[in-house]
């Protein structure tokens, strides 16, 4: 047989502020034979997440940086083409974190099977993949309960979404700011939102104001920034905030400054928590077993923006910070 030919996409340079398509290469390479105890895989989907900018930096962090002239890394969904470890059999579906390339080789130890009847497979990125996960593991952190007026930020995209959705499935008022008219319809008609703002259309402290002029009670924060800043000021007494992500900071040349309104922390008697979804892993049977019931049971949808071709996957990643997905943002391979 031939060698495969695979396709992957690689750092070239690394971005000073918004990462353009000259920071990535797309590289053709000829697979080798498989090693003993190792498995081919062909991806099916990929993901491409926020947190890639900050790989995509020098320096130390909680994930560590990409090596310039490397595949970069990032969550996919592949069909086991060949195996020579016990643990996998040809046609098996299985998660890994090689995606940005259409095949790979792996020891077992690597891959996660899961369950191939479960459709489209591309929910193991969203609703019930990492985004999902991270959407659970945040309403734990914020101690969210039946009753809270709840306020998500950057609330169509992949988090956002789900945590919207499992928000209102425990009993919360549910409030959620994006960057269209299009997703604010998307929020309340296909989400359940009870209500919608698009940040672009005024400032976010008036247009918070004006959804909960009683206040809330938690902010699920996924981009920081003026959000924040009107957050703080909603924020009800022993408030809670879900510090998930920052994107309106990710692009930034040199850090913002802080809150200017930080010290209603201490008046209000605030908690802000910060999450790392790689903390939660050993309670992902927990997670499937809620989230996976709500989503075969139709209560909670899996919401995504499929682009078809690796040749795509760097467009795909540069528009999550242009606001081009509603939902998960995931890229077909096969
Ligand atoms: P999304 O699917 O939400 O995609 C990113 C979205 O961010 C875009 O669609 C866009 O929507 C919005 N956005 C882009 N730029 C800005 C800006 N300057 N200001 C406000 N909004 C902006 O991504 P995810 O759901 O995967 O991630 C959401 C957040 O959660 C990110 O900050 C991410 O880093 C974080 N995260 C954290 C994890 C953790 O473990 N702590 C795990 C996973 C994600 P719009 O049109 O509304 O602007």
């Amino acid at each position: 047989m031939p060698p495969i030919e695979n396709r992957e996409i690689r750092l070239a340079s690394r971005p000073k502020g918004a990462p353009t398509a000259a920071n990535f290469t797309l590289a053709r390479t000829k697979l080798k034979s498989l090693p003993d105890r190792q498995v081919l895989v062909r991806n099916l989907f990929m993901s491409v997440d926020p947190y890639t900018r900050g790989r995509m930096n020098d320096g130390k962090s909680y994930v560590p940086p990409f090596k310039i002239g490397k595949a970069l890394e990032g969550g996919a969904i592949g069909k086991v083409i060949e195996s020579r470890a016990k643990e996998f059999k040809p046609g098996d579906i299985v998660t890994s974190k090689f995606g940005w390339r259409e095949y790979f080789m792996a020891p077992a130890k690597e891959l996660q099977l899961i369950n191939r009847a479960v459709q489209p497979l591309s929910v193991y990125l969203g609703a019930l993949g990492m985004t999902g996960m991270t959407a659970w593991a945040g309403l734990q952190v914020g101690e969210v309960k039946a009753g809270d007026v709840v306020y998500i930020s950057g609330a169509a995209g992949a988090v956002g979404n789900v945590a919207g959705q499992l928000a209102k499935l425990r009993g919360c008022r549910v409030i959620g700011s994006a960057g269209s008219p299009e997703k604010v319809k998307f929020l309340r008609k296909k989400c359940g939102f009870d209500v919608a703002f698009d940040y672009h259309a005024g400032p976010v402290s008036e247009q918070l104001k004006a959804a909960a002029p009683d206040g809330i009670d938690v902010y699920f924060d996924n981009v920081g920034g003026e959000s924040l800043v009107a957050a703080l000021d909603a924020l009800r007494l022993h408030g809670r905030i879900i510090a998930c992500g920052g994107i309106s900071g990710y692009n930034a040349k040199k850090p913002e400054p802080g809150p200017a309104n930080l010290f209603n922390i201490t008046t209000k008697r605030l908690t802000m928590k910060g999450l790392i979804v790689g903390d939660w892993l050993d309670q992902r049977a927990e997670f499937e077993k809620e989230v996976g019931r709500y989503f075969r049971g139709d209560k909670l949808k899996n919401h995504e923006t499929v682009v078809v071709g690796i040749d795509q996957a760097v467009d795909a990643f540069l528009g999550l910070f242009e606001g081009q997905n509603v939902g998960k943002m995931v890229v077909k391979l096969a």
